[in-house]
């Protein structure tokens, strides 16, 4: 070939090549929002205490200290004098939303305003107006950012000022949503969902979800209460590997999948706050991470729902990742009593406010272990009736065909089948395993049923995969369950839970349990004198073998422990010694004391029967 035709040949590849890469930049998918960093001049921190153990704002002076409650996980503030003007580029043009948490205070007699303007060159667009003496809310406004606009921020008047990163997002008016939303009904019992009670479901609408639906029927919690379970599900990892006790918050150099999902989506949260509380690091990633007292409560799910809804409505973000969280089940049980006489209209009691740790192997008879029990299955009837209502309302407003919706929950609840209450004090079925029903979007997988074992800690990597978010998996202890649905299997052959370092109960011991297709393994240490002195007289801990053994195919109820009958197979044995290993080297460097609780939430924890 002559040289000037192999020139010719290069020429003529290269120009198509540019011309490629000039097509693909051109048309490259714009971002759909913008989080909207503020640089340090326009973030005053003179005059403020940061109060990282109660994320509080403190501002003056040692006799009169204002509190400020942080709008959210990461905000700005500064010490407002006269007038003060934030400027923010928009990256976005055309019609966009305008999003933050916004908080002042006035520190005269007069009004503050606050004012959200658009600018171009000298001429001003007035937006919004606010004048008030106080104001703590959401800030939501419609934009039409023309080229070259900058958005102001205008404050006058004296007082404090904190805000929340503003987002700037693209309105998405179609009906095709980008939304996941992860659910987690606290305190559900897996068994309890579709149980048959006087001939009828008591979860009907939960029952309805799981045919459009993919349904892991062998679910399993890594722990058997709220903290060291919840942060499993963010984080990916075992409870002894994440370390979150009641005195310490996770490690910043642990993962915590949200952070991923944040470059994504725009991440917010409406929960119950306590066990769940920003203070042990669960508001990382999140643009909003809102504990609601009102969430604490029973008929809090509806209130639940309703904030969701409210903030889906007025928003129109076009990528939202929503976490939403009730006590609704949690005890102390008083459900709506429609929903009770649903369940026996002669009921023994119409409400029960749970047993303290104390009382936590109290005896009683089997009509009160029954009336007890009507009421948990009255408060998820209530539960299940609003989840229904909210699932009809995504289906009339368009968004349910398009949202990937997870439906979960972090442990069950004991009524002494194991001869204990409540839950955090073992690791029996009744408490670890849970419901767990992944809604894909366009249904995808629908009817599909998973019987292999699963766990809290895949939860994540599944949303992370389907999402096609990047993450680091060999930083996790969990697995994307897509390979399932798409008939693979998994890379794990075992299952972990363990109550060791997260404890809930400081008198109970550490102990976790191995799960391997059909057997499951239980390791208890031992109770000593001093840890039984805790519990009431007439309530002290029953005695269980220190190895438990039970084929959990044929012993569904885990009753009888086939130890004596059967040698622990040599790959139980290994898992046993490399657990008690971890398990060591976990509680070895446990953490104790760094987390100090608010008034409000010693509240909290009292309301849910936590301490006496
Ligand atoms: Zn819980």
């Amino acid at each position: 070939m002559k040289l000037s035709r192999k020139i010719s040949i290069f020429v003529l590849l290269f120009s198509v090549v540019l011309l490629i890469l000039i097509v693909a930049f051109k048309y490259k998918k714009k971002p759909n929002f913008y989080r909207a960093h503020l640089n340090s001049e326009q973030w005053d921190k003179t005059n403020f205490e940061y109060d990282k153990i109660n994320k509080l704002i403190l501002y003056g002076d040692e006799d009169e200290k204002v509190k400020i409650k942080i709008p959210s996980p990461e905000c700005y503030f500064f010490n407002l004098k006269g007038k003060q003007l934030i400027q923010i580029e928009p990256r976005i043009t055309g019609k966009a939303g305008f999003y933050t948490t916004l908080y002042f205070r006035s520190m005269s007699e007069e009004k503050i305003h606050c004012r959200l303007i658009l600018q171009k060159g000298d001429e001003k667009k007035e937006i919004a107006h606010i004048q008030k003496m106080d104001f703590n809310s959401s800030f939501i406004r419609n934009l039409d950012i023309g080229k070259k606009e900058k958005i102001i921020l205008s404050f006058t008047g004296e007082g404090i000022v904190a805000f929340s990163v503003p987002i700037i997002y693209t309105k998405n008016e179609s009906k095709e949503k980008n939304y996941i939303f992860l659910i987690g009904a606290d305190t559900l019992r897996a068994d309890y969902v579709g149980k048959n009670i006087n001939g009828n479901s008591l979860t009907p609408n939960i029952d309805l979800f799981k045919k459009n639906s993919a349904d892991f029927t062998n679910a399993y919690s890594q722990s058997s209460w709220t903290l060291p379970a919840f942060m499993s599900l963010f984080t990916s990892l075992y409870e002894f590997n994440h370390g979150v006790t009641r005195g310490a918050s996770l490690d910043q150099e642990k993962p915590f999948l949200v952070r991923e999902l944040s470059k994504k989506f725009l991440t917010f949260s409406y929960n119950g706050g306590a066990f769940v509380g920003k203070k042990y690091g669960f508001s990382r990633g999140f643009d909003l991470y809102t504990s609601l007292a009102s969430l604490i409560r029973s008929g809090s799910g509806k209130i639940m729902f309703d904030t969701a809804i409210k903030l889906i409505e007025r928003t129109e973000f076009p990528d939202l990742f929503l976490f939403l969280h009730t006590y609704q089940l949690h005890s102390p049980y008083a459900p709506d009593l429609e929903f009770l006489y649903k369940i026996n209209s002669e009921p023994e009691l119409l409400k029960f406010g749970g047993y303290h740790a104390k009382k936590k192997y109290k005896r009683v008879d089997e009509k009160k272990v029954g009336a007890f029990r009507e009421l948990y299955q009255a408060e998820i009837l209530e539960f299940d009736h609003y989840f229904g209502e909210f699932i009809r309302k995504l289906k009339v407003m368009g968004f349910y065909d398009s949202s990937m919706i997870i439906f979960m929950s972090d442990h069950g609840e004991e009524f002494y089948e194991h001869k204990a209450w409540t839950h955090g004090h073992s690791l029996y079925n009744e408490l670890i395993k849970i419901p767990l029903i992944i809604k894909f979007p366009h249904n995808e997988y629908k009817g599909v049923e998973i019987s292999e074992d699963v766990g809290i800690i895949d939860i994540f990597p599944t949303i992370l995969e389907a999402c096609k978010v990047k993450f680091s998996s060999k930083s996790v202890d969990g697995e994307s369950l897509l390979p399932l649905l798409n008939g693979k299997k998994l890379n794990r052959k075992t299952l972990y839970s363990s109550l060791s370092t997260g404890w809930m109960i400081d008198a109970i011991p550490p102990k976790f349990s191995i799960i391997s297709k059909d057997s499951k393994l239980i390791f208890n240490y031992p109770f000593n004198s001093e840890r039984l002195t805790f519990f009431n007289k007439d309530s002290s801990p029953p005695q269980i073998d220190r190895i438990e053994f039970f084929d959990i195919r044929e012993d569904k109820l885990e009753k009888d422990n086939i130890i004596d009958q059967k040698e622990i197979p040599k790959f139980f044995r290994q898992r046993i010694e490399e657990l008690r290993m971890a398990i060591n080297k976990a509680l070895a460097t446990k953490k104790r004391g760094k987390i100090i609780l608010s008034k409000e939430e010693l509240e909290k924890l009292r309301a849910l029967g936590y301490i006496n």
